[in-house]
């Protein structure tokens, strides 16, 4: 079932749902951005469907969400632990087609890697249904269509596609429906739209030898990039995070445990004890990031961590591009087959 909506029947639409679920978008922030004067899109809690950013895409993911940069776990005192509470009411959150299919790289990393479940990322993550923003065009760093998430055909409980102030949305979910119904939306059938073709294009390589490891590729890395991280923070699929106890009283028994985000090409990553540090150059951080993205997830689980987002490419302040280096590891990859033969 679809519904055509005009732009009031759409935000009277999400003013229903908004009764029951809180809205989780895309937001563009004035004068928030990179330099002066420039705008940002990060996702924030909205109000009003007029606040969400459904023409450009976003520099942020949504992941901040299920993955708050900065969380508390649970408290402690000398014997008790408490988990934190969290706002328990269920959550709508609009997400474009590459980044369903994130969320189901993070699905795998935090249900389903090993026995348990992380129990902190399950009590969010069921409070959380999902709007699918239609892509009417690609957008400069996109690369979905080579990673193969740029179609999304289930999941949501609706899409939504903007027009010249129309609004198409596809309701698989008969109670969303109902809302756009109410809303004096008229039936149609609608799919929601996707890209077929982006301006860039990878090649994901099948086999990566691994005197990959030892390519001078790595070394421009080391002189480019200023490990700041950015690239990792952005990543609607990068997980990492690091443990901090936070204690309150000079006995150092009362406190908070918080889940804080971390990144592999940062200082300090790969620290172990004794003085010891795995990867200590820029472009070590990035061969092991890089082949994470596209080869090391994918022997465990059959697809790759990276969706082609372009998030990355898009805020590096060293324009370094992540999709030209998956295209350079191809390229070795391949120089290295050829030489076998
Ligand atoms: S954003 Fe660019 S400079 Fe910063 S860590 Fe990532 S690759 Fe390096
Ligand atoms: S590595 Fe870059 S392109 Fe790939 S999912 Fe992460 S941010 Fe997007």
């Amino acid at each position: 079932m679809g519904y055509l909506l005009s732009k009031d029947q759409f935000g009277e639409a999400m003013r229903q749902l908004g009764k029951t679920y809180r809205i989780f978008a895309p937001v563009c922030k004035k004068g928030e951005g990179r330099f002066k004067d420039v705008d940002l899109v990060r996702y924030d809690f909205v109000s009003d469907a007029s606040e969400i950013e459904l023409t450009v895409e976003s520099d942020y993911a949504f992941k901040e969400f299920m993955l708050p940069l900065s969380e508390t776990l649970f408290f402690f005192t000398e014997n008790q632990v408490k988990e934190a509470d969290i706002d328990e009411r269920p959550v709508i959150v609009f997400l474009r087609s590459c980044d369903m299919h994130a969320v189901k790289r993070l699905d795998h990393m935090y249900l389903e890697n090993g026995s348990e479940e992380d129990w902190f990322y399950r009590r969010r993550r069921d409070l959380v249904k999902f709007a699918l923003i239609g892509c009417s065009k690609s957008f400069d760093d996109c690369f979905c269509v080579d990673m193969g998430t740029n179609r999304t055909e289930d999941g949501y409980v609706f899409s939504v596609d903007e027009s010249e102030g129309m609004f198409r949305c596809d309701t698989p979910d008969p109670a969303f429906a109902e809302a756009f119904a109410k809303a004096g939306g008229t039936e149609a059938d609608v799919e929601p739209w996707c890209v077929t073709e982006n301006q860039k294009a990878v090649t994901v390589p099948e086999d990566i030898p691994l005197s990959i490891y030892s390519d001078e590729l790595w070394d421009e890395y080391t002189k480019r990039c200023v490990n700041c991280g950015r690239c990792t923070i952005v990543c609607p699929t990068c997980t990492c995070y690091t443990m901090q106890d936070v204690f309150y009283t000079d006995n150092g028994k009362v406190g908070e445990r918080r889940r804080v985000g971390g990144s592999c090409m940062i200082d300090g990553y790969t620290d172990v004890a004794g003085g010891g540090q795995y990867r200590k150059t820029n472009g070590e951080r990035m061969r092991f990031k890089v082949l994470h993205k596209i080869h090391d997830f994918r022997a465990r689980t059959g697809y790759d961590m990276c969706v082609g987002c372009g998030r990355c490419d898009m805020v590096c302040p060293e324009y370094i591009s992540f999709s030209n280096i998956i295209n350079k590891v191809a390229d070795a990859a391949g120089k290295e087959a050829g030489d076998d033969k």
